[in-house]
């Protein structure tokens, strides 16, 4: 375990934006998380989890919060990339499956390398989200027809109140951008995670993924600082759509604006010479749900996460 005191949070998001917070923990291990209560005792402020920072609106200034960064599965004992362990195997209606415990700290784009190369399939619709295995969980994160939280075999995860165990699939809801679990809890997090994923060729698997990143890098800004779509999409509609004829794409503040290429990303401009000012990013944010409730009344649900989020 590691505390560091007033960390700068910008550098974290994949927005580059966001003040500093009283401290961090970083956990690499389970016995970090059993001596997570205690650290936090010292640091004071509320508990606030970051995967890879890139589903994330961080307020600027000085934030009474520690952040907490489960980096289990990111690297092995000498350093070097985790590896997913291989748990065994099940039947699944579609064929063979492979169980696989993966640590929340892995990052997707790993993750799906490996799949790639052993031949699972299940995450192909990932490719291009940035995060951590424990955020894409944590936001139930999908595209292309693929969620994360129908993978899951079991979580284990740590709350302030049971501290670290196991829950099966009865133990969390998940929905469209959405997971919490049944129990009750002040916060919880994720360390790691067993997935069940298809065994399937592993050139078809190459296929699929490399038509997915085409289609979104031909539709979506994703070499812009940006945290990913700032609205869900309505049911039956386009949030990108909806925000687009709202007269929102290209629109700015500062050095923030929603991107020419895809309305409901919120970019950051960290070229341009102006500070990026959360306060923009927040007022930009609320004109476009304005704007989209007075053309078409429906009122926009935000994905993005805002920091700090009061528990
Ligand atoms: C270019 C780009 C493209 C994107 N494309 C997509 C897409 O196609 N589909 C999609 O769904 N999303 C997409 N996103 C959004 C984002 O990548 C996903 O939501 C991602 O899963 C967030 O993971 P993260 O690790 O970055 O989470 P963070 O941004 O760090 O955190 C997001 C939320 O999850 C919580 N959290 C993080 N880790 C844990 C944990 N271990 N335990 C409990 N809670 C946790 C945080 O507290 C926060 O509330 C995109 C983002 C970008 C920048």
């Amino acid at each position: 375990m590691k505390i560091i005191d007033r960390p700068a949070l910008a550098p974290f998001t994949t927005l580059k934006l966001g003040g500093s917070a009283l401290a961090e923990i970083r956990l690499h291990s389970l016995d970090d998380c059993e001596r997570l209560p205690e650290a936090l005792r010292l640091t004071g402020g509320s508990p606030h989890i970051l995967g890879g920072g890139s589903n994330l609106l961080i307020h600027d200034g000085f934030l009474p919060i520690t952040v907490i960064r489960p980096l289990m599965g990111s690297r092995d004992a000498e350093g070097r990339p985790a590896q997913p362990e291989i748990l065994g195997q099940e039947d699944g209606p579609d064929g063979p499956r492979t169980l696989l415990r993966v640590g929340a700290g892995m990052r997707v784009p790993f993750l799906l390398s490996w799949c790639v190369k052993h031949g699972l399939a299940g995450l192909e619709g990932l490719v291009g989200v940035p995060g951590h295995v424990g955020g894409a969980i944590a936001m139930n994160a999908g595209a292309y027809g693929c969620s994360t939280a129908p993978l899951l075999r079991s979580l284990t995860v740590f709350t302030p109140e049971r501290g670290l165990h196991e829950l099966g699939p009865g133990g969390w809801y998940a929905a469209y951008r959405h997971f919490s679990l049944v129990e009750p809890c002040a916060w919880y997090m994720s360390v790691s995670a067993v997935l069940s994923l298809r065994q399937c060729d592993a050139a078809a698997l190459r296929a699929a993924m490399t038509e997915n990143f085409q289609r979104k890098k031909s539709g979506q800004p994703v070499h812009e600082h940006t945290a990913g779509c700032v609205f869900k999409n309505p049911e039956g509609e386009s949030a990108g759509r909806l925000l687009d004829a709202a007269g929102m794409k290209g629109r700015r503040r500062g050095a923030l604006y929603f991107s020419e290429m895809h309305a409901n990303f919120l970019a950051h401009d960290t070229k341009c010479g102006i500070p990026g000012r959360s306060e923009d990013a927040l007022a930009l944010i609320e004109e476009a749900r304005t704007a989209v409730r007075e053309r078409f009344g429906i009122t926009l649900q935000q994905e993005v996460k805002e920091w700090p989020a009061w528990q």
